[in-house]
């Protein structure tokens, strides 16, 4: 188990990289570390690239784990943090657009070159911090250039999972991609299906959590990327709508501008639901003989489609409840001042309530700058908020069967509609809870 952090990671790694080096070898810190460093980021985590072999790293770290010494890469840690250290290396063939058949370990030139980005290839002396750059990297890195190491085209074709990584690197740092690395993605794109779904999920959250996620989505679409995992997204281009509702343009613009006006920080289901909302509609498309455009039920039908997505994705199972509830329930929003206050509770009491709000919010703003329902719904919140929305029921199933009532479908529904005179304020104690019930017990 790894323990708590009693020491900055860069220290960790610094103090890894000595022993290596007071033991005879070259230690240097590598690829993203150097990158974010450079970029005066925060590094995610910390990498060395070594000219000791796996063996001789596994002697000089005892309790280091070995899982993935075969590709030359073993983990030790320290100071509570997990370092991978990586003996240079020449990637062999690729057998399977994702991993190479057989490693051949080299020093630190050809280990810069089997790296996918040259921005990710450069390494860094962690003594003298000076950098080392067989790939013109720091140039890149100065221009902001997404460029992939080598032929684009051929290195996409080794591993197919780096045209995800090359839209997500471009979305997070705010890089361009250069021309022939683009070009490749769009000719590479198919190849994206030799990936697992768990891996493309997790680079495409990525881009969606990151600030930048307009961007990397448009990218998606740009190189016929998306297609591959979300093809339902291209029919949204051009799905034109009601003008006096939607100035902004199509399904696509509205949602791309959406995903823009989302917080920095968001939860996933947040985002996915956004994009997503309006999944529904070029299907649902239908225009009245007097030229009025209709989505009718593209509310559940995009929910329906948005399950079947984040399914294949392999999104969590909460993601894609949370996700479903979200897109099913976005059109409820319009008519919420016109709800008596038993549904409104029920409404407002849905776990993902909060995250739908926003979702409606940037929803009005990117179209046609409503606010009235989200500024109703604001002061309800505040008018709700000292006491529970849906409070403890005042009289139960118990009671029905002390009454003599038989266990049955009448139980919820006398149970149900005791719970609305109570939401709506007109059941206040279990007295009257109990003289409701004896009331209507005995009705059909
Ligand atoms: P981050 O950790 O922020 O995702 P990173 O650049 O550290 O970014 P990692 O996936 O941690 O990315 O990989 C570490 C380094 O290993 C990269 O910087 C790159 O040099 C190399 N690398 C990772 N994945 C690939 C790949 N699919 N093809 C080629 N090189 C790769
Ligand atoms: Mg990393």
């Amino acid at each position: 188990m790894r323990k708590d952090p009693v020491m900055p990671a860069r220290e960790a790694a610094l103090a890894l990289a000595r022993k290596l080096h007071a033991a005879g070898h070259e230690a240097l810190f590598a690829g993203g570390c150097v990158r974010d460093t450079l970029l005066g980021r925060e590094p995610k985590d910390y990498d060395i690239a070594t000219s000791a072999t796996p063996d001789e790293v596994t002697r000089l770290f005892p309790k280091s784990n070995e899982v993935g010494a075969h590709f030359g890469v073993v983990i030790a840690n320290h100071g509570g943090h997990a370092i991978e250290i990586a003996t240079f290396r020449t990637d062999g063939s690729y057998r399977d657009n994702r991993r190479p058949e057989s490693v051949t370990f080299s020093n630190a030139t050809e280990d810069a070159k089997r790296r996918d980005f040259t921005i990710n290839g450069l390494f860094q002396n962690p003594d003298t911090g000076e950098v080392i750059d067989h790939v013109g990297g720091r140039e890149d890195l100065k221009n902001r250039v997404l460029r992939a190491i080598g032929e684009p085209a051929q290195r996409f074709r080794e591993d197919a999972l780096r045209l995800m990584r090359a839209v997500r690197f471009s979305s997070t740092l705010g890089f361009r991609i250069e021309e022939t690395t683009a070009a490749a993605l769009a000719e590479c794109a198919p190849l994206l299906d030799r990936i697992s779904p768990e891996r493309i999920r997790d680079e495409f959250s990525r881009i969606l959590l990151c600030p930048r996620r307009r961007d990397g989505v448009e990218r998606l679409v740009e190189t016929g990327l998306s297609d591959r995992f979300l093809p339902e997204l291209r029919a949204t281009i051009g799905c034109d709508q009601p003008p006096e509702w939607h100035p902004e343009g199509d399904v696509f613009t509205h949602t791309m501008i959406m995903l823009e006006m989302l917080g920095t920080d968001v939860p996933i289901t947040l985002a996915l639901a956004v994009l997503l909302h309006d999944i529904g509609k070029p299907p649902t498309r239908t225009v009245d003989p007097d030229g009025r455009i209709r989505f009718n039920g593209h509310d559940s039908l995009g929910a329906e489609m948005s399950d079947g997505i984040l399914r294949l994705l392999r999104y969590p199972n909460q993601v894609v409840e949370d996700v479903v509830t979200m897109v099913a329930r976005h059109m409820q929003f319009m008519n919420v001042q016109k709800m008596r206050v038993a549904k409104l509770k029920r409404f407002m009491s849905a776990p993902t309530f909060e995250r739908e709000l926003e979702l409606h919010r940037v929803d009005c703003a990117s179209s046609n700058g409503f606010t009235d329902n989200y500024e109703f719904l604001q002061n309800k919140e505040a008018e709700f908020a000292s006491e529970p929305l849906i409070p403890p029921p005042l009289a139960g199933g118990r009671d029905l069967i002390a009454m003599g009532l038989n266990p049955g479908p009448r139980f919820k529904e006398l149970l149900d509609a005791l719970e609305t005179e109570q939401l709506e304020g007109r059941i206040l104690d279990r007295e009257a809870a109990l003289a409701y019930l004896r009331r209507h017990a005995d009705e059909t």
